[in-house]
């Protein structure tokens, strides 16, 4: 297939696989952006099983805490519906460039883990009723010292094979905003045109 305008949107690894025929320095600078596995671990309790009111969004665990987990959402104090009927929802952190090795204990001891740091923190009396875990083996692409010259490498591309674009939590901001706001941003330039 032939086209005037090719968006390179996946992840950075990912990427860096599909142009490496183009150019195999910025490929690999490109595929070699940290990035750390981070696991999430939902669990769900009896409201009379937490002392803390959980009023609020959640909490943060700076590193001079020396906790196990890197943060706890509360879902089910934000939105409805994340729980049922005298229930409440965690959403707990665990890994990231902090404890990657954290990231990658089997679900049982993951499980325990955050259970142990959820009756530490939040007066947590009983086992969930629920659980699940989700895994990211690249989570999110870290800015290290270095990362302007990377992506200078990508800009460089992009000039010299006009049409060509890359976009990504790799380059200028990793929140889902700023991803949203760099696609509609770059959609806004092109003259794209479409066939049926
Ligand atoms: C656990 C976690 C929690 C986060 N929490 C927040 C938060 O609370 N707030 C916030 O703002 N940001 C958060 N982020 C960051 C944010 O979600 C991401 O940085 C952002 O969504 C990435 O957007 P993206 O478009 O670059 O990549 P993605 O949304 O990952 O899109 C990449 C796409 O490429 C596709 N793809 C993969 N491989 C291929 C392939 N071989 N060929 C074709 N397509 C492929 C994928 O299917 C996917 O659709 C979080 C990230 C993680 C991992």
């Amino acid at each position: 297939m032939q086209a005037d305008q090719v968006i390179l949107a996946a992840p950075a690894q990912v990427v860096a696989g599909l142009f490496a025929e183009l150019d195999a320095a910025a490929a690999y600078a490109l595929g070699n952006i940290p990035a750390y596995p981070l696991s999430i671990v939902h669990t769900g309790y009896r409201r009379e099983d937490v002392g803390n009111p959980l009023d609020g969004f959640g909490m943060l665990c700076p590193s001079r805490e020396g906790r196990n987990v890197l943060g706890i959402l509360w879902p089910s104090s934000l939105f409805a519906g994340r729980a049922p009927e005298g229930h409440v929802l965690m959403t707990t952190f665990v890994g990231g460039a902090r404890a990657a090795d954290l990231a990658l204990l089997a679900n049982a001891a993951l499980i325990d883990l955050v259970v142990g740091e959820q009756q530490a923190l939040l007066d947590v009396v009983a086992d969930p009723v629920f659980t699940r875990v989700a895994r990211w083996e690249r989570a999110i692409p870290q800015y290290v010292a270095g990362h302007a010259a990377r992506m200078g490498l990508l800009a460089h591309l992009e000039v010299q094979y006009p049409g060509l674009h890359f976009l990504g939590n790799y380059r200028d901001g990793v929140s889902v905003e700023r991803c949203w706001h760099k696609g509609h941003e770059l959609g806004a330039t092109l003259p794209l045109t479409v066939q049926a």
